[in-house]
């Protein structure tokens, strides 16, 4: 087995960013011709992130497979270009239950089941299953949480035994924060060392250390690190702040991150570069144009429940050379549509649950509509626009989305046939990657570039109810794509509007620095011309 494995953990507080750092070695790791697998373990006992609060816990992210994740997953695939499953992202939920299954069905018939060899023996495994079915050079893995957890120790453990297996194919590399006392105005090594303290105590020894701070790290804090810590110099890495996460690879790269990490496993770089990411950073960091987008939500208090979403007007902007700024709209006692969407040049009615809200945001899609702003709707974005044309186009007085009125007179949003079978709610959505048939000539088949075959991810339990789709046509609403067999309606869009379209599906999930999602963009370029 010639693959190796590099184990990311943290030290200090949570939030330092460990994603990012191993997305970013991910990246400079494909740059020199690697490849790479990414894994986040999650210590937390749900299966997935499917059954948690977006408020808590950050976005649920979709994978094509279907799983429910954590949003490090997105960030992975945003950078890596990868296209994660299931076993991309290890929880504690999965691990015991696989331990469970396996003790009922008598697997381990004899012995008295324990952490360690049985429960560390399977994430060893897992973690040799996901580099061997991805034929990957490199293992990157994510230890969710911070050293000294009881959440983690167990996974942090059978990491250690993986360096056993094989001391020269294990590395391990630990994230912590050196802070900056002001009035002092030093950089402070001690949490550092006190966290490497705690990895050592467990029996880790880590190989590199990366030093999260404001400003680079300086030459005597940097020689301290070393010295306490029991690593090189060389091996002290300064993540400092910069104002883009996709700048990372860059502030990295200029430590010699990727080639001290590639000389410890005494391998050598095979060329490429990373030149595209570089011209897309470039204008990220130096736009010419501006626009405002109006994001409507209930979570509108942390960025992270929507980061996908954030994330694909990035990507849009950079191709634009257009700065994003954006307005989080608290729909819950909107009351002026006019007032609340002054001075925006496009609205983004993102996904949701539950009745919360939901009014205002179909307030908000109204003033669009009747205003021409650009709109775009995502999943129950999608659904609430169909209910404002029911109810304002159709006359459909009262029509509404089932899950928010179970009595409503015209529910043009309804349970899809399939859920009426489902138990329980962890994982029984429609999710992951569906196919899509766009109409020919459409305007979302010209979005994507003349295609009338795309594939999207879902995450839903209604859709626009077929009982209402003649009329609401009829009235003018175009239902530019559907599924394969045509009976479920997965994109909607109004031919006289300067961009009025929305989505069942979340095509935010497959947004790429280096390949923007096509509704994004073109909504994007919209926006800008409304501007
Ligand atoms: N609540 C809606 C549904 O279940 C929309 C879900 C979503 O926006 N992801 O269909």
């Amino acid at each position: 087995m010639d693959m190796r494995f590099i184990v990311v953990t943290g030290g200090v507080l949570s939030g330092l960013g460990k994603g990012i750092v191993t997305s970013s070695l991910g990246k400079i790791l494909q740059s020199r011709g690697y490849k790479v697998a990414p894994i986040k373990f999650d210590g937390y006992l749900n299966v997935d992130a499917g059954t948690m609060n977006p408020f808590r816990h950050g976005e649920v992210f979709v994978l094509a497979d279907g799983t429910e994740c954590d949003m490090d997953l997105g960030n992975y695939e945003r950078f890596l270009g990868v296209t994660m499953n299931y076993y991309n992202n290890p929880t504690g939920g999965k691990i015991f239950k696989l331990v469970l299954d396996k003790e009922r069905r008598g697997e381990y018939l004899g012995v008295d089941v324990q952490f360690i060899p049985h429960v560390t023996g399977e994430i060893r495994e897992w973690v040799k299953k996901v580099g061997r079915d991805s034929k990957a050079d490199f293992v990157l893995i994510e230890v969710g949480g911070t050293v000294g957890d009881i959440e983690n120790s167990y996974f942090i453990e059978a990491m250690r035994q993986l360096k056993l297996e094989d001391p020269m194919k294990t590395m391990f590399v630990h994230v912590t924060l050196v802070p900056e006392l002001k009035v002092v105005g030093e950089q402070k090594t001690k949490p550092t060392q006190q966290s490497v303290r705690a990895l050592q105590g467990i029996g880790v020894q880590p190989d590199f250390i990366v030093c999260r701070c404001d400003e680079p790290l300086g030459k005597t804090p940097r020689k301290k690190i070393a010295l306490f810590c029991n690593v090189p110099e060389g091996h002290v890495i300064s993540d400092h702040d910069c104002k883009s996460i996709y700048e990372v690879p860059f502030v990295l790269e200029k430590e010699h991150f990727g080639d001290m990490v590639l000389k410890a496993f005494g391998l050598k770089a095979k060329g490429k570069d990373l030149k595209e990411w570089r011209g897309l950073v470039h204008n990220i960091l130096n736009p010419k144009k501006e626009v405002t987008i109006g994001i409507t939500g209930k979570y509108t208090a942390l960025h992270d429940s929507y980061v996908s979403i954030v994330e694909a007007l990035t990507h849009a902007g950079a191709h634009e050379e257009t700065k994003v700024k954006l307005k989080w709209i608290e729909t819950t006692s909107l009351k002026d549509p006019a007032k609340a969407l002054k001075g925006i040049d496009g609205i983004i009615v993102p996904g949701g649950f539950g009745s919360r809200g939901a009014e205002g945001k179909i307030n908000c899609i109204k003033y669009a509509r009747e205003n021409n702003i650009p709109f775009l709707g995502l999943c129950f974005g999608f659904q609430l626009a169909v209910v404002e044309f029911a109810r304002n186009v159709c006359g459909m007085k009262g029509a509404n989305s089932s899950e928010i009125d179970p009595k409503t007179r015209y529910p043009v949003i309804d349970y899809l046939p399939e859920q009426f079978e489902v138990e329980g709610l962890g994982g029984t959505m429609r999710l992951g990657a569906h196919r899509i048939t766009l109409k020919k000539g459409s305007q979302v088949s010209k979005i994507y570039g003349g295609k009338t075959k795309i594939v999207e991810r879902f995450r839903h339990r209604y859709e626009c109810n077929p009982k209402y789709v003649k009329t609401l046509e009829k009235h003018g609403l175009v239902f530019s794509g559907t599924n394969s067999r045509g009976d479920i309606m997965q994109f909607l869009e109004l031919p006289d509007h300067l961009f009025f379209i929305a989505t069942q599906a979340h095509p935010e999930f497959q947004s790429r620095l280096e390949r923007p999602s096509p509704p994004f963009h073109e909504f994007l370029k919209a926006a800008s011309r409304k501007h």
